[in-house]
């Protein structure tokens, strides 16, 4: 895992605390924490305020084995990076997650169903290989951790699938990859799904001084992708839209109004039993309540997104 910090006196526009002291922190957000809190406000309460548990289910501990194996696949000389290849990092990387998780390895009733479960994995593998050919890539970062801090005090946070570099004549370009192992969205969430991407095309910008030429996001479970290269007016609406959210996030703080917002993704979340929306009532609110800028310090839940 690569970690990117800022260096001194990046040559990137607004340099933030150029002129001074470093802004006091006020919080801390990445990508997914702020796409929870844009879907579902109560939602971000149980994962970040209250810190609920979430057990494993099949689909998010697939997408993390999944991720592993992107990953590791880019170990391989390029010649290597086959189809072949990816399938038998499969059940090692699903070892490795028993290892660090074992309630993973009671998911499955029976030597059976894992196997139906690891071939599944091997499935969106399969999509991966059919969306692009890793033997002709050299990723400048696999799982890269990237963070900023804002003037306003706020540090965006997050992990980069893959970053892509390449010299050209006009000077570094770089490519951001995410890989999602769920369905593509339809038309009516894309602006949504991009709105991680522009988050980490902002982080980049600001830590490394180059807009990412390109953003590509890919949905191994119907083999497609989506595309954006962003600008500057893009970025600097992204940070605005960001800012924003980082005020709505702060009133929930303090007026304890965390709304249940019914929508498609209720069907995967994991608090419906206490969710008003479904005849359940929220636990008190953690005493005494975490201060806003402790909230995304240490997420309970995973980055990887399944
Ligand atoms: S069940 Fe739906 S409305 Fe309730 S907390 Fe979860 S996502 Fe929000």
């Amino acid at each position: 895992m690569t970690t990117t910090t800022p260096p001194p006196g990046p040559a990137g526009p607004s340099p933030p605390g150029a002129a001074g002291s470093p802004p006091t922190l006020i919080g801390s957000l990445s990508p997914s924490r702020a796409a929870d809190f844009v879907t579902c406000p109560l939602r971000y309460r149980f994962r970040v305020v209250d810190r609920l548990p979430e057990p494993p289910s099949p689909a998010a501990s697939r997408g993390t084995v999944v991720h592993t194996v992107l990953e590791r696949l880019f170990d391989l000389p390029p010649a290597g990076r086959t189809l072949a290849a990816a399938r038998t990092l499969v059940e090692p990387a699903y070892e490795q997650l028993c290892t660090r998780e074992p309630a993973v390895a009671g998911l499955f009733d029976g030597a059976e169903a894992l196997a139906a479960w690891l071939e599944s994995a091997r499935d969106l593998l399969e999509g991966y290989f059919a969306l692009e050919d890793p033997t002709r890539l050299a990723p400048a970062a696999r799982e890269l951790y990237v963070e900023h801090v804002l003037d306003s005090g706020l540090r965006l946070r997050g992990y980069v699938d893959r970053l892509d570099s390449a010299a050209t004549a006009q000077g570094v370009a770089l490519r951001v990859v995410d890989y999602k192992t769920g369905r593509s969205p339809g038309p009516a969430f894309e602006a949504s799904a991009m709105f991680q991407m522009r988050f980490y095309a902002l982080l980049l910008w600001r830590v490394r001084g180059v807009i990412p030429r390109e953003l590509r996001l890919y949905y191994l479970g119907d083999r497609t992708w989506l595309r954006v290269s962003p600008d500057e007016a893009d970025l600097r609406a992204t940070e605005r839209r960001i800012t924003a959210l980082w005020a709505a996030i702060e009133r929930a703080h303090r007026t304890g109004d965390w709304r249940a917002t019914p929508g498609r993704l209720c069907s995967w979340c994991d608090h419906q039993s206490r969710c008003p929306a479904f005849g359940g009532t929220p636990p008190p609110l953690p005493s005494p309540r975490p201060a806003a800028g402790l909230d995304d310090q240490a997420p309970a839940v995973c980055e990887a997104d399944g």
